[in-house]
């Protein structure tokens, strides 16, 4: 990948941008940005970009961002994402300068609205809203103008505050902007300004009965604001002219605005649209916004991914112009990266397989005696110190570390063979224990006194490192394991719908894991590694329940290399 770490500086247009402002002295070196969610969903790991570059942007030239919740439209928006959108902002690591509502500035909007109607800019179309928009045209297909679009700036007036005043039904007139209904685009043709719906707002209430679109709404805020550089997606570009149009009707008392699009980010085996987002939460395909599983901010938090590693990856990836998808696995290598050097070891066993080392010695009540060991938490980092765990003679190890017929390869227990139990002693399976169906409940094996610490005094090799716990010490552990939620690399390529893609065993929880006490001591949110098998993360509320965040395997370095063999 290292011609994308390139690409985000040499294609960093945005800071360029800025560069270019502040030479002109355009906005006298001001740099003001905002993020702009409408609270109708959760935050997704796309909203990440968007809030990494408009904090990032503003951080990198001494500005500062506003979080703007764009709240026009009360029948989707709720409280309850306005609280996940400011939790999430934190949790990611940026401090807004401001939190501020476009509900704020409904009168401020709606005055503004007045001076479009003096100036005959705007009118009031009695028409409902499939007329219009059958009356738009398309490309190369003129538009028709409204039959109300010559009314008299004194009758809009009037009939606007009659609108607002609520003397007219929902969806019986709309405030339209009157520019030009041949424009190529169609954005500009007499857009939509302001609907009637009668609902209630999550902040003003039943204050208003009109709203105003995005289009009004959004350029109108950045300006009150004294936004800078409005940053947004490329399904906007075709907005710009809009955004400029509707600016340049007003008297600001100050340079006006400008609009940037980037690219979306999307992820591969991800959907990142809200409403697809809520459908899979609606249809109980998962256990909430905060499922594991999901791509959304406090998702991807309760799996245990850092809010570092997505820092550093939206960084990684950067600002451009060209929509493209990026591998999921990459992101899981920022994840990663960062745990690798964050998280504690501990050993857990998810399918316990029964050790018994006949040769353990007793102590004089014949109970078998209890060594402990004192193994390193962190070998990335000297400072996480270390801790004692105890070994007895009786151990549960990892139902697939042994094999009682060997296939080809395999190198780790079997009969006849010795291992190394890590950090512990060489053992060496003897025989087998099974149940009336046949299957191995246990293997009798013995060690070697002489290799205490897990290295033979007589210098032989072993082949394999296991990880394992004391039968005695164990504690239960509850650990859900998870696979894409989406089996296809596109969600939807093949037949439009994305859910027709949802992976029907995308969670694997596993009751019955043993593992290490000290994983008691684990705070809720912690993500450990658990030697061998990948990262996991505890609960945030269930105790002694983990959720796999990442395996161990590299697969993005791995494809990687593949590729760069072919
Ligand atoms: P959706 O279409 O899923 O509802 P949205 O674009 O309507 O998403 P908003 O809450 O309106 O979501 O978005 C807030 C900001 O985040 C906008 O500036 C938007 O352009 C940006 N954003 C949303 N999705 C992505 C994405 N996948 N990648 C980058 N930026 C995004
Ligand atoms: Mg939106």
């Amino acid at each position: 990948m290292a011609n994308t770490v390139d690409a985000v500086h040499a294609g960093d247009f945005i800071a360029d941008r800025v560069r270019e402002d502040n030479s002109t002295g355009r906005y006298q070196g001001r740099v003001q940005t905002r993020f702009p969610p409408e609270p109708n969903g959760y935050l997704h790991i796309g909203h990440a970009k968007a809030i990494t570059a408009d904090f990032g942007i503003a951080t990198e030239f001494g500005g500062s961002c506003n979080l703007r919740l764009d709240d026009t439209n009360p029948d989707t928006e709720d409280v309850e994402y306005v609280e996940s959108i400011i939790d999430d902002i934190a949790w990611l690591g940026y401090t807004p300068a401001n939190v501020f509502y476009a509900s704020d500035y409904f009168t401020a909007l709606y005055e503004w609205a007045e001076v479009l109607i003096q100036t005959a800019k705007a009118y009031v179309d009695d028409q409902d809203a499939d007329t219009i928009s059958a009356q738009r045209g398309g490309f190369g297909k003129p538009g028709i103008e409204s039959p109300y679009r010559e009314r008299t700036p004194a009758e809009n007036l009037r009939l606007f505050r009659a609108m607002r005043a609520g003397e007219f039904a929902d969806g019986s007139k709309v405030l339209r902007a009157k520019i030009d209904m041949q424009a190529e685009n169609m954005q500009l043709r007499d857009p939509v300004l302001y609907r009637i719906r009668r609902s209630q707002h999550h902040r003003t209430g039943d204050a208003w009965v009109i709203y105003p679109t995005y289009d009004w709404a959004h350029g109108q805020s950045d300006a009150l604001e004294g936004v800078t550089h409005s940053m947004c997606t490329l399904e906007f570009e075709a907005h710009r002219p809009l955004y400029d149009w509707c600016l340049e009707q007003l008297p600001l008392p100050y340079e006006k605005p400008q609009q940037l699009e980037f690219a979306r980010l999307e992820l591969t085996h991800t959907v990142t649209s809200k409403r697809r987002l809520r459908k899979l939460v609606d249809d109980a395909i998962v256990t909430g916004w905060d499922d594991p599983r999901m791509p959304t901010l406090v998702g991807l938090r309760r799996r245990g991914y850092p809010a570092a590693a997505i820092r550093a990856f939206c960084k990684h990836i950067g600002v451009n112009k060209t929509n493209s998808r990026h591998a999921v696995e990459e992101l899981e290598a920022f994840v990663r990266t960062e745990l690798n050097q964050s998280a504690l070891r501990r050993m857990a066993v998810l399918r316990p397989l029964k050790v018994i080392i006949d040769n353990w010695p007793t102590d004089s009540a014949g109970e078998p005696i209890v060594e402990w060991f004192t193994l390193n938490n962190n070998p990335e980092n000297v400072n996480d110190g270390t801790r004692s765990v105890p070994f007895s003679g009786t151990l549960y190890i990892e139902r697939d570390d042994f094999a009682e017929t060997p296939p080809p390869k395999f190198f780790r227990l079997s009969p006849g063979r010795e291992v190394r139990l890590r950090g512990a002693y060489l053992i060496t399976a003897t025989d087998v224990v099974k149940d009336l169906a046949g299957e191995v409940i246990a293997v009798h094996c013995t060690y070697d006194p002489q290799t205490r610490g897990g290295d033979a005094p007589d210098g032989r090799k072993v082949r394999s490192t296991m990880h394992w716990v004391s039968v005695d010490h164990a504690v239960t552990a509850v650990v859900k394991c998870y696979e894409r939620l989406f089996n296809a690399e596109l969600p939807g390529e093949r037949t439009g719908e994305p859910l027709d893609d949802v992976n029907p065993d995308s969670c694997l929880t596993m009751l019955e894991c043993k593992v290490e006490a000290a994983l008691q001591d684990s705070a809720p949110g912690e993500v450990v590694q658990f030697e061998r098998l990948g990262y996991f993360c505890k609960d945030l509320e269930t105790p002694m329940l983990f959720h796999r965040t990442v395996g161990l395997k590299d697969d993005w370095a791995n494809a990687q290399r593949r590729n760069s063999k072919v």
